[in-house]
């Protein structure tokens, strides 16, 4: 499996508290875990030339991961656009935390993607698909003691599966881990992951994401989507 993991990399730059959790940047944090005899990792960021997504990167990635906050609008469109051609030909798609604002998000879901927030909150994340290959090998429910809390109402469409809820200690309730499919493309959307918060450090914070690459790993990627006029293949 070749996954790509973009980041924006802007908080890293001015928040010391971000790369004393997460050693050269979110990205290379979240490829250092996912990286194993299975999976090749690469990393790119807003500031490699086209954000580091050309179309010969897109073609060679199974799954691209998404960590943005700050900089959203600064992702060129034309970027948005290969990206989401991309997608609807079979690449898989995990959107982290924040990134329920970046463009190829709301671009992928037609909706405003909007939520209510607050920092600094507990979290309890509930299992409630245990049978999902995304929830393999993660407990009933577990907790973050410190996590930005993420509120209903989430401005999405009707997610394909909802495999973990979110309920934070101001009584909020979050859908946490949602799916989605869009044209041939697998789409995860995680809600942990704030920068200053130890999330990615979470045993079962970085099995879900592990368990969301292998998910969402199509079996063919790159298929081209065309619209022909079709003879009979039978009179
Ligand atoms: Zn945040």
């Amino acid at each position: 499996m070749k996954v790509t993991v973009w980041n924006e990399n802007q908080h890293e730059k001015s928040v010391p508290r971000v790369t004393e959790l997460y050693p050269g940047g979110l990205h290379e944090y979240i490829a250092s875990f996912l990286r194993d005899d299975d999976v090749e990792v690469r990393t790119a960021t807003l500031d490699d030339e086209n954000c580091g997504l050309d179309d010969d990167v897109l073609d060679d990635t199974d799954v691209l991961i998404w960590w943005g906050h700050m900089a959203h609008e600064k992702v060129p469109d034309e970027v948005v656009d290969r990206v989401q051609q991309h997608i609807l030909g079979g690449m898989g798609l995990i959107v982290l935390h924040s990134g329920h604002f970046s463009k190829i998000f709301r671009r992928m879901l037609g909706t405003t993607c909007s939520l209510k927030w607050r920092d600094g909150a507990r979290e309890r994340i509930w299992t409630i698909k245990p049978n999902h290959p995304i929830a393999e090998g993660i407990p009933e429910t577990f907790a973050l003691d410190c996590e930005e809390m993420y509120g209903e109402a989430f401005d999405i469409p009707e997610p394909q599966e909802v495999v973990f809820m979110g309920w934070f200690n101001g009584g909020e309730v979050f859908r946490s881990g949602c799916t989605f499919i869009r044209g041939n493309g697998k789409i995860f959307y995680f809600q942990p992951g704030h920068e200053t918060n130890p999330s990615f450090q979470n045993e079962y914070i970085q099995r879900i994401i592990k368990n969301a690459v292998k998910w969402a790993c199509p079996v063919k990627k790159n298929i081209e989507i065309t619209c022909p006029e079709f003879k009979a293949l039978e009179q």
